[in-house]
């Protein structure tokens, strides 16, 4: 499920419980990592941009070009890199570019190209479908694709084209560069194109502590969404091609899309800083430690279960719904997704006294539960 847009966060409750206590004046909410600000890193490169007064429109101004540099610098090739405004745009152009639109995309069945994003990918490839075998883990394995390939091989049917994967996946778990490979090769050998979903990329490269080149290209990723608001810009997520033949077509599906955006510098700048500064590594090492230190003051909570190994920036509890109710009714916001689990991501802000407040809160909201019936 995606969030509901448009309901504004609204003050916690006068209710003498934990959250109340500690953010009266700064509420701090772990429902998505995009409920956060905009890091200081990325919000002093725009104003830097701001203050230089006039430059040339639609990504073709020195910010621009120096972080689209460095984000090849980053992952040590000559790549072919866009920016655009949301990671649905980036996620749809990117298969629209490699998907022909009489062939299918195949990823996991919670996958967010699947269930969040309105039906972008198949929009913008103008007719391809997405074919999304159950996952029981969140994790396509190379079995599944094999499943989808000999469905799917009638000429009546939309042939594979793409694989897609999102690292790390939306249930918080990361594949490993060895998953990644075996992957890579049920694609090289049925000649499919290798994509990957890296809303929060910077989440799984703080995880396995490997380059940006062993987790995609060097692995056999072709296509990479490589996620910066989550990562604690304001807007903003890339596109890369690492082989720069795919990328054809893909500047003008962009604008068409509506998603050149005509002051990109306020884009490309914070792209620059937080790369040059190492932000982007930071801000996620902190998001996967706050989850870390999250799931340690939840574990010990009696009746509460968690959903899924904590290895990115998120975790998922299973609690009775009457629990969840009160928590809700203490100002706490979050989703239930997979299974009813209660999801709660962290961001680069996250806070050590939010997180354990909101434990302390869970903790309490289980010990009013009435007892079970002998
Ligand atoms: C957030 C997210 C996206 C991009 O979402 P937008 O809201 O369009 O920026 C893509 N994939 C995954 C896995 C996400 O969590």
């Amino acid at each position: 499920m995606t969030p509901r847009a448009g309901r504004g966060i609204k003050p916690p409750h006068a209710h003498p419980c934990a959250r109340t206590r500690l953010m009266q004046d700064k509420p701090q909410h772990f429902a998505s990592d995009n409920y956060a600000g905009i890091c200081p890193e990325a919000l002093e490169a725009i104003t830097r941009a701001s203050a230089t007064g006039s430059a040339p429109a639609y990504g073709d101004d020195p910010w621009t070009r120096l972080a689209a540099d460095a984000i090849c610098t980053l992952f040590e090739t000559q790549a072919a890199v866009f920016f655009v405004l949301t990671g649905t745009a980036a996620n749809a152009l990117a298969l629209a570019t490699l998907c022909p639109p009489y062939c299918s995309v195949i990823a996991s069945d919670i996958a967010h190209i699947e269930t969040s994003e309105r039906g972008a990918p198949e929009f913008f490839s103008g007719g391809s479908k997405l074919l999304t075998p159950p996952c029981p883990d969140g994790k396509l394995t190379p079995e599944a694709i094999r499943l989808c390939r000999r469905k799917a091989s009638s000429p009546h049917a939309s042939e594979p084209a793409v694989v897609s994967i999102t690292q790390p996946t939306e249930n918080g778990l990361v594949y490993t560069l060895e998953e990644i490979r075996a992957l890579a090769e049920v694609c090289k050998e049925y000649g499919l194109k290798l994509h990957m979903d890296g809303a929060r990329f910077a989440c799984a490269i703080a995880a396995l502590g490997c380059t940006p080149a062993a987790m995609t290209w060097e692995a056999g990723v072709e296509a990479l969404s490589f996620g910066g608001t989550k990562n604690g810009m304001a807007v903003g997520d890339a596109v890369v091609f690492f082989d720069r033949s795919l990328a054809r077509g893909f500047a003008e599906r962009a604008k068409q899309a509506g998603q050149l955006a005509s002051k990109m510098r306020f884009i490309t700048a914070p792209w620059l800083a937080m790369l040059k500064s190492g932000a982007w590594l930071h801000n996620a090492e902190h998001a996967n430690a706050s989850a870390r230190q999250f799931a340690q003051a939840v574990e010990t909570i009696p009746g509460v279960q968690i959903a899924w190994p904590v290895q990115s920036n998120a975790v998922f509890l299973l609690m009775p719904e009457q629990a969840m109710n009160s928590l809700r009714a203490r100002g706490w916001r979050f989703y239930t997704f997979f299974g009813a689990a209660a999801r709660f991501l962290f961001a680069w802000d996250a806070q050590s006294a939010a997180i354990e407040a909101l434990a302390a809160d869970i903790r309490a909201c289980m010990a009013q539960l009435p007892a079970p019936s002998p």
